[in-house]
């Protein structure tokens, strides 16, 4: 028996000659027949047009330190609520979040919320900003940016956590609404997006460049490094050097550890050592703000000015131990600006994780 599929309607999509309709959302360009689901799950054919059956659903809230999502340059040491819904439109082997990312029988996403329900939750809490996260937003579109518009009436910000595994003309609605994004970038060769996630680097590498030159969004960008598969130091000198050549010095690169985990599980751990020597090397390159992720790491957690070199936020895991910027965001010491979306003085979250309820309102 064919499965009955509900939904909002979905943007970002055409009909073919075939009769199939194609998804344009990202570049995978799924083409479905009537009743399919496109590869990410929750985007599906019905009603003759494309729908987002996950509107409105989430898997869960909670209150994480934006240095969590990792943010280390977006309003540091304040709360920020975070959730995600289901489906993702990678098939990475490594997933370190398969339990939302892969949840198919959406029974992981009974919790209820509308745009305004999550906005008026998000100031109750005294969070300065809302993030998409634990899935990638970029399939769940429509919904995220009801959510960041409802956001942005209220005064509160909000935080992409994606893959930048989008469509050019949707990524121009998309990130319009956010204030800032950290970008997951896997690795550094086709062969790793093509063998491990299923998808294609460049349309990522078009996505950073798109945020740097066309937005005016604050981001960030996270590589896992996985033992073997992307950490040779030639593999990172060359995205340390096409960061810094396309992106320039100030965007943030943060490069973190590996948990074996869904299908990688006879993978061992990234050594602190390998994540210490891409910081290394990303610093050799010209890269203002390289950062060690998922060890403790102080050192490789701190930043410091680009021209004096003194500490201006010291970090112990996501607690802040030392602050010395203005208000406006330069050097206490002497006055270089840092790079970054700061406010007076930092927010006291510390390293709290913290799970609310959002009143469904929907
Ligand atoms: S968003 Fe989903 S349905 Fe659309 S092309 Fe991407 S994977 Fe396919």
């Amino acid at each position: 028996m064919q499965e009955t599929i509900e939904g909002v309607p979905g943007r970002y999509w055409h009909r073919l000659a075939d009769g199939r309709i194609q998804c344009d959302l990202c570049p995978r360009y799924c083409r479905l027949n009537a009743g399919q689901r496109g590869l990410c799950f929750v985007r599906a054919r019905a009603s003759d047009g494309i729908v987002l059956t996950t509107y409105g659903r989430s898997s869960g809230f909670c209150i994480d330190p934006i240095e969590k999502k990792p943010l280390n340059h977006f309003l540091p040491g304040t709360p920020v609520l975070s959730f995600g819904t289901a489906g993702c439109n990678l098939t990475c082997k490594f997933c370190q979040n398969w339990s939302i990312s892969k949840a198919r029988a959406l029974d992981r996403v009974q919790e209820t919320a509308s745009p305004e329900a999550i906005a008026e939750a998000a100031v109750r809490h005294g969070c300065r900003s809302v993030a998409f996260t634990y899935n990638d937003p970029v399939i769940f579109l429509e919904y995220a940016v009801d959510v960041a518009a409802a956001c942005r009436a209220r005064g509160v910000k909000t935080v992409a956590v994606s893959a930048g595994y989008i469509s050019a003309e949707p990524r121009r609605e998309f990130f319009r609404h956010m204030d800032a994004a950290n970008i997951d970038l896997k690795g550094f060769t086709e062969h790793f997006y093509r063998n491990l996630c299923s998808g294609k680097l460049a349309a990522v590498l078009d996505t950073l460049v798109y945020l740097k030159h066309e937005s005016k969004v604050w981001f960030e960008i996270t590589t896992l490094l996985i033992p073997g598969e992307n950490d040779e130091p030639d593999e990172i000198e060359a995205l340390a050097r096409w960061v810094m050549e396309h992106l320039g010095p100030d965007v943030p690169l943060h490069f973190t550890a590996f948990h074996p985990d869904w299908k990688m599980q006879e993978t061992p751990p990234t050594p602190a050592a390998t994540l210490k020597l891409a910081r290394r090397i990303g610093k050799e390159h010209g890269l203002r703000y390289v950062y060690t992720g998922n060890i403790h790491d102080p050192a490789g957690q701190t930043t410091r000015c680009h021209a004096c070199d003194a500490p201006l936020v010291e970090r112990d895991w996501y607690d802040l131990t030392g602050w010395n910027l203005t208000a406006d965001g330069r050097c206490g010491s002497c006055g270089a600006p840092c790079g970054g979306v700061f406010d007076g003085m930092p927010g006291q979250w510390g390293r709290r994780r913290s799970p609310v309820r959002v009143a469904a309102g929907l």
